[in-house]
């Protein structure tokens, strides 16, 4: 089973310094496992530059956001439209951030599932373990299965407090009821280079963020996935 490593950038870096990001891991892809794929979000802004360069870098593309609305009169918004022809893959919707200094609620994250499928891109959708069913009850019911699901407990994110796999565990078994028995669930919190092994044993892959930086790091995580 192949496991998906998304580096989320947040609005981290810029153009030079994401330059030398897809250098090293362009020069370090050999090392890593057959069967695992690594995708990278960074800011929009980067993403022309990054798309050139990705694909001899062996890597995929995501967006951090999409658009909830087809193209037309949304200023500011970057429509599922807008990023046909820079092989845009996956989008991450639904990011704890988005939630909660955003005010996005489950329902504008279920418009932007909509509109990524709609596209042909592959919705990779944010869910804590209280709202697993709620946000899942408001994605149109075709388009759940086709989602990614990215387990991600606020506690976790960019604290150093990486969430107990047990408790990782029972989450997965909620998103499989919630969302499908297929659905490919990943784990983001936390997760270094000393962790992420166990976390492969109960997930399809992980979000990770702040060991994406450095991307000696990165690839020092990436690495530890068998
Ligand atoms: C995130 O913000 O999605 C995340 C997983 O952050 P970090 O890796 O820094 O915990």
């Amino acid at each position: 089973m192949s496991k998906l490593i998304i580096a989320n950038w947040k609005s981290q870096k810029n153009i030079k310094e994401a330059g030398i990001w897809l250098d090293i891991i362009k020069a370090e892809r050999d090392s890593f496992e057959e069967g695992v794929q690594v995708v990278v979000a960074p800011p929009y802004p980067l993403l022309p530059a990054v798309a050139e360069k990705a694909e001899e870098a062996g890597i995929e593309i995501a967006v951090q956001d999409i658009s909830p609305f087809e193209a037309g009169s949304y200023t500011g918004a970057v429509s599922a439209y807008n990023l046909s022809g820079l092989s845009v893959k996956y989008a991450i919707v639904g990011h704890s951030e988005r939630r909660l200094y955003f005010h996005e609620t489950h329902a504008d994250v279920a418009r932007k599932v909509t509109q990524a499928i709609e596209h042909g891109i592959t919705p990779v959708v944010c869910v804590d373990h209280d709202f697993v069913y709620e946000q899942a009850a408001v994605i149109d019911e075709e388009y759940l299965e086709q989602c990614i699901i990215a387990y991600e407990p606020a506690g976790a994110i960019g604290t150093g407090l990486n969430e107990d796999i047990g408790r990782v565990r029972r989450v997965s078994k909620r998103v499989r009821d919630a969302f499908g028995d297929d659905i490919r669930m990943l784990y983001g919190g936390s997760v270094t280079e000393e962790n992420i092994g166990e976390y492969m044993l109960v997930t399809d892959g992980a979000l990770v963020a702040t060991a994406s930086l450095k991307p000696e790091q990165f690839v020092k995580l990436v690495q530890a996935v068998k």
